[in-house]
């Protein structure tokens, strides 16, 4: 009888535990803004990747730009297909869990050498979040916005941009 009683309340973990699991998907192309949000344009196919309501967005200071090349996993949420997280770059950037529970954003980590700097406003166009403005005629990084994708660093002529 005790037998069965833990066999039952093992079965109802792993009933509970499954039906939290998001079937995560994975599709690579570029990303592009059209009039109802984000959308993810795939060669192979077209698929509408939403990342979140503007609200969650601009809670979270996430501003996207389009990008030739991104790739995402996304899973089924609230009936709309939402991001769990991307790559733009090197890094993958995880915005949810594998639940679609939000994940607290880290802060990036690369820097500009104000004096190696020559002020050729290439990085802030490279940059696919808007996190580098020029001031005075330097580069800055806005740390809670980067994603340490490293595209800046390939874009500066002379090295000024490292982690
Ligand atoms: S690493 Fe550079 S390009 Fe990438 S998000 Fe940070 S500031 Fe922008
Ligand atoms: S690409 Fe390099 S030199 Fe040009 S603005 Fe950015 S940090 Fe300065």
């Amino acid at each position: 009888m005790k037998k069965n009683i833990v066999l039952f309340f093992l079965f109802l973990a792993v009933i509970l535990f499954a039906g939290n699991k998001l079937e995560i998907k994975e599709l690579t192309g570029s990303l592009v803004k059209v009039a109802e949000g984000w959308k993810i344009k795939s060669e192979a196919k077209e698929d509408s990747i939403y990342f979140g309501t503007e609200e969650q967005l601009a809670s979270k200071n996430i501003e996207l730009k389009e990008v030739d090349k991104i790739s995402v996993k996304y899973a089924l949420i609230d009936d709309k297909n939402t991001i769990l997280s991307y790559v733009i770059g090197e890094n993958e950037i995880v915005l949810r869990d594998s639940e679609g529970n939000w994940i607290e954003s880290k802060k990036g980590s690369y820097k500009v050498d104000a004096a190696s700097c020559i002020g050729c406003n290439l990085c802030p166009r490279s940059c696919p979040v808007n996190a580098i403005t020029m001031v005075k005629g330097k580069a800055i990084i806005d740390a809670d916005k980067c994603i340490d994708c490293g595209l800046c660093e390939d874009s500066c002529p002379v090295g000024a941009i490292s982690k």
